[in-house]
């Protein structure tokens, strides 16, 4: 037996929760700002949803998806169970099944959803790379026009400097729309047929079936060859240049920083118009994103609805709360226990449970050592804890009725009657604010 959590996931220990909760609290403060309402969608989903809308051509559905299967089967199986079912390795996709299925169309448009929760991806593990990771975001459903996509590059910003990450710029590009597509998609086969003989095995591929995928691969010398790429933007349809336009025009308004990356495509099949992706302005190679997104105007067409358009993105936590840890930012720390109640013999335990639980009621953080019998050895686990204030009961103290509080900083102790303790121990609490 393996006493070692699975390779690329990590537990979430009590001193890294600060960081998570900082997130969560950021995101559930600027989605309230911006009107988003919060949904959760299950951990695995049927593997057609994915299929069809991240595309059977992403390498997240080629290759990166876990498959869920029951260990035992039987006749009675449900019918739906027989499709496959996988880990969701990203949100959209569920969202938008959730979307459909609830009838959220017939809800005043734009629907604003967004979420916080792990997604899986089968992935050789490395820095900021985990099989296992937390995101989170936003979706926006049923707006087509140009600011809405300026307006969630805006919200992406913002939530980058409410979560301090000051220093972030974002990468923008037009990738088309359906009409103008196989025209890029012809021009950009042409290009890279000419350069076939360089690019790796997988992009040789990728040249007859998803010309676009070449400028995302990860292989060095085909990222190279990508950069020379003439701009996407310049083989667009009107109606697209227009919006893209326009798009940057509100982001110049709105004073937002960005790059244009003339080569910048995603991963995922489902994009069209609009994409971006927000990096360190330090992160020179542009690899490590915190966070990336755009249009997908034609998912939700895709799953056999009325066409919608959509626009959404996506930030992953564990990249952020790595260059929170880098940056030494400070967080608010977990409020920690004010109270050590330390006892001495059976009934004196069973007064520290009571004065425990009337503490409890006042929400002031008490702890004790109940398993530890010495005296010695409970103060020890006060001093640990660095409270303030330790109540010692002893058998002497549980025949007169009475506790000892003692100030631990200052090594003095007082006697008090046992109906004293809860205001004797307020008023010293409020002494030390
Ligand atoms: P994507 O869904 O691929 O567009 O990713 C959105 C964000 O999730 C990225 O910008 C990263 O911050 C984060 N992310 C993607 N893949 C991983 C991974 N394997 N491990 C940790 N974070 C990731």
């Amino acid at each position: 037996m393996l006493f070692q959590a699975p390779r690329g996931c990590k537990d979430i220990l009590p001193d890294d929760q600060k960081y998570y909760q900082f997130i969560e609290r950021t995101l559930d403060k600027q989605a309230e700002i911006n009107g988003y309402e919060k949904i959760e969608t299950p951990l695995f989903e049927y593997e057609s949803l994915y299929k069809k809308g991240t595309g059977e051509g992403s390498e997240i559905v080629q290759k990166e998806m876990y498959e869920v299967k029951r260990l035992i089967k039987d006749e009675n199986e449900d019918k739906a169970e027989k499709e496959r079912l996988i880990l969701r390795p990203e949100y959209t996709p569920g969202v938008i099944r959730a979307f459909i299925e609830h009838g959220m169309k017939n809800l005043p448009q734009p629907v604003q959803l967004y979420y916080f929760g792990p997604v899986f991806r089968y992935n050789r593990p490395q820095k900021g790379r985990l099989r296992q990771f937390y995101q989170f975001g936003f979706e926006q459903i049923g707006a087509a026009d140009p600011a809405t996509d300026a307006r969630m590059i805006s919200l992406m910003h913002s939530l980058a400097k409410a979560l301090r990450l000051e220093e972030v710029v974002i990468l923008i590009n037009s990738i088309g729309c359906s009409t103008c597509r196989p025209n890029l998609k012809d021009y950009l086969k042409d290009f890279f047929s000419k350069k076939k003989a360089a690019l790796c095995e997988d992009c040789k591929s990728r040249l007859e079936q998803n010309p676009f995928r070449i400028l995302d691969c990860k292989n060095e010398t085909c990222q190279k060859i990508g950069k020379t790429t003439p701009p996407i933007i310049d083989h667009l349809c009107e109606a697209c240049k227009d919006h893209f336009k326009q798009v940057l025009e509100f982001l110049d308004e709105s004073e937002i920083p960005y790059d244009l990356e003339p080569t910048l495509v995603r991963g995922l099949d489902y994009y069209a118009r609009t994409v971006f992706e927000m990096v360190m302005k330090s992160d020179n190679k542009r690899q490590n994103s915190l966070a990336g997104g755009g249009r997908y105007d034609d998912l939700i067409q895709i799953y056999g609805e009325r066409p919608t358009p959509a626009i959404g993105v996506a930030f992953g936590v564990e990249r952020i709360i790595e260059l929170l840890k880098e940056r030494h930012i400070k967080l608010e720390e977990a409020e920690k226990p004010q109270i050590f109640i330390a006892q001495l013999g059976e009934k004196a335990k069973k007064k520290a449970i009571a004065i425990l639980e009337i503490l409890q009621h006042e929400n002031i953080i008490a702890r004790a050592a109940l398993s530890k019998n010495t005296l010695k050895s409970q103060l020890r686990v006060a001093d640990q804890l660095e409270v303030p204030i330790t109540v010692i009961i002893g058998q002497r103290e549980v025949m007169d009725g009475t506790a000892i509080i003692r100030d631990m900083r200052e090594g003095v102790q007082e006697i008090v009657e046992q109906e004293e303790i809860l205001d004797r121990l307020k008023r010293k609490l409020e002494l030390k604010k």
